[in-house]
């Protein structure tokens, strides 16, 4: 069975796959899409199905409300749940 590197598109061989958070990527692919930095598998943060250093995913994404990672999957969100404020 071949799996497809989220990033290419390109077919990931056993061989040469690198596993984080569920995926298949390339060695080379498994690197932040902000800043290119390479990643550890299983140690990086995660948005729209790209990967991300925690130094940019926090940059980008950190700075919102500390919502749990969760809500980060449904765009289509609609904030009715409450927050509590403290
Ligand atoms: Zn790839
Ligand atoms: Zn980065």
């Amino acid at each position: 069975m071949v799996d497809y590197c989220p990033i290419c598109g390109k077919p990931v061989y056993f061989a040469e796959r690198k596993r984080s958070l569920g995926r298949d990527y390339h060695p080379l692919c498994l690197k932040c899409q902000k800043c290119s930095r390479q990643l550890t598998a299983g140690q990086h943060a995660e948005h729209d199905e790209k990967p991300y250093c925690s130094h940019c995913y926090l940059m980008r994404f950190g700075a919102r409300r500390r919502c749990t990672l969760s809500l980060s999957l449904s765009v289509a969100h609609t904030h009715t749940h409450t927050h509590t404020q403290s």
